[in-house]
C-alpha cells in the first residue's frame, strides 16, 4: 500500500522494444515494413508498385498495407512516411512531387484519423538520412547525399535533422553550382547540381562518349550509344573501362564540388554518399574526394571529413520513416517535434 508503485508491479525489465511501421512513397514504387525502436527488421513488405498518377489510389494503397501491418502486429506504437517531394514538417502535408500527381495531400492527419497512432511524415532523403545516422553512421555532424534518379540528401545537426522553417529544407540537388551551363532542371532552373550530377546524367555523359567510340565497351554493353543509361555506365566502370570511369569521374567532380560547398558552410564531420548511383563505389567516391579536398576552404587548417558510402541501401527510406516515427514520439515534447536522439 502507498503512493509509489512496489517494485513487482513496474514493467518488466526486458520489455519489448516498441515497433512502428515504415513507409516510403516514390515515384513509382511504395515500400514498406515493420522496425522496433533498436532498428531491428521485424517485417518487411515486398514493394508495391506506385500508382503515382492517382493521388486517390496511392492513398488507398497506404492505408491497406497499414491497415494489414496493424492486424499482423501488436506493440505498434506510431507511424512513420517518408514520401518524395516538398513535405511540410511538422504538418506532413505532401505540396508537390516531381513524379506524383499529388494536390496538396495532408497524409498525417490522413493517418492519424485512420488509425488513431502519432504519425510523422517527412522528405523521403530526410528519412534515409535518419536512417543512416541512427543505424549506419552515428555522427553528429553528418551530410546524407543520395544520387539517383536525382540528388537529393539529409543534414544532421548537432544529432538533429535540419529541416528549415517549414520542412522543405536541403534541396541539395538543386544547389545551383553551374549557372553558365546549358541542361535546364526538372525545377525549371539551369545549373542545379542534379542536372550533372544524377543517372540521367551519368547516361547523357555515357552516351556521349560512346559516340565517339561506338566499338567500345559502353556502347556494346547497351546496344547502341543512345540506349547507355546511368547503369550502362556503372556496369562497364566495374570491369574496370577506363572510358566508364571517366565519366563517373566527371559525375564525381560535381558531387565534390557540391559536398565542399556543404562543408564549408556547416563544418560537417561525415559525409555519406547513398544512392543507385553510388553502389559504382571507389570508381566514383574517389573522384569525390579529390574534387572535395580540390574545393573545400582552409583545406590545409581543417580535419577534413570521411566520405563514406552509405550502409542501408534502398530500404533506408521506409526504416528511417519508422525510426523518425519512434523518436520523435519519445523526445517530440523536449524537442519541438523535431528528432533528436541523445
Ligand atoms: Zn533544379
Amino acid at each position: 500500500m502507498g503512493l509509489h508503485p512496489s517494485l513487482h508491479e513496474r514493467p518488466p525489465l526486458h520489455e519489448r522494444p516498441p515497433l512502428s511501421i515504415g513507409l516510403d512513397i516514390g515515384g513509382t514504387k511504395i515500400a514498406a515494413g515493420v522496425v522496433n525502436s533498436l532498428g531491428d527488421v521485424v517485417e518487411r513488405v515486398p514493394e508495391l508498385p506506385c500508382p503515382a498518377s492517382d493521388q486517390e489510389a496511392v492513398l488507398r494503397t497506404v492505408s491497406g498495407l497499414v491497415a494489414e501491418l496493424l492486424a499482423r502486429h501488436t506493440g505498434i506504437t506510431a507511424i512513420g512516411v517518408g514520401a518524395a517531394g516538398l513535405v511540410d514538417w511538422p504538418e506532413g502535408r505532401i505540396r508537390t512531387a516531381p513524379n506524383n500527381a499529388y494536390r496538396d495531400v495532408p497524409i498525417r492527419r490522413l493517418l492519424e484519423d485512420f488509425t488513431g497512432l502519432p504519425t510523422v511524415v517527412d522528405n523521403d532523403a530526410n528519412a534515409a538520412c535518419w536512417a543512416e545516422y541512427r543505424l549506419g553512421h552515428r555522427a553528429a555532424y553528418m551530410l546524407f547525399i543520395t544520387v539517383g534518379t536525382g540528388v537529393g540528401g539529409g543534414l544532421i545537426l548537432d544529432d538533429h535533422l535540419f529541416r528549415g522553417r517549414t520542412g522543405i529544407g536541403m534541396e541539395i540537388g538543386h544547389m545551383i553550382v553551374d549557372p553558365h551551363g546549358t541542361q535546364r532542371c526538372g525545377c525549371g532552373n539551369i545549373g542545379c547540381l542534379e542536372t550533372l550530377a544524377s543517372g540521367p546524367a551519368l547516361g547523357r555523359y555515357g552516351s556521349t562518349a560512346a559516340a565517339t567510340d561506338p566499338a567500345g565497351l559502353l556502347s556494346t554493353l547497351a546496344g547502341g550509344p543512345a540506349r547507355v543509361t546511368g547503369e550502362t555506365v556503372s556496369a562497364a566502370a566495374l570491369t574496370g573501362d577506363p572510358v566508364a570511369c571517366a565519366q563517373l569521374e566527371r559525375l564525381g567532380r560535381w558531387l565534390g564540388i557540391g559536398i565542399a560547398t556543404l562543408v564549408n558552410l556547416f563544418d560537417i564531420e561525415l559525409v555519406v554518399v547513398g544512392g543507385g548511383v553510388a553502389r559504382a563505389g571507389d570508381p566514383l567516391l574517389k573522384p569525390i574526394r579529390r574534387s572535395f579536398e580540390h574545393f573545400v576552404t582552409a583545406r590545409s587548417h581543417r580535419e577534413l571529413p570521411e566520405i563514406e558510402p552509405a550502409r542501408l541501401g534502398p530500404e533506408a527510406g521506409w526504416m528511417g520513416a519508422a525510426l523518425l516515427a519512434l523518436d520523435d514520439n519519445e523526445h517530440g515534447a523536449l524537442c519541438g517535434r523535431g528528432a533528436a536522439v541523445t
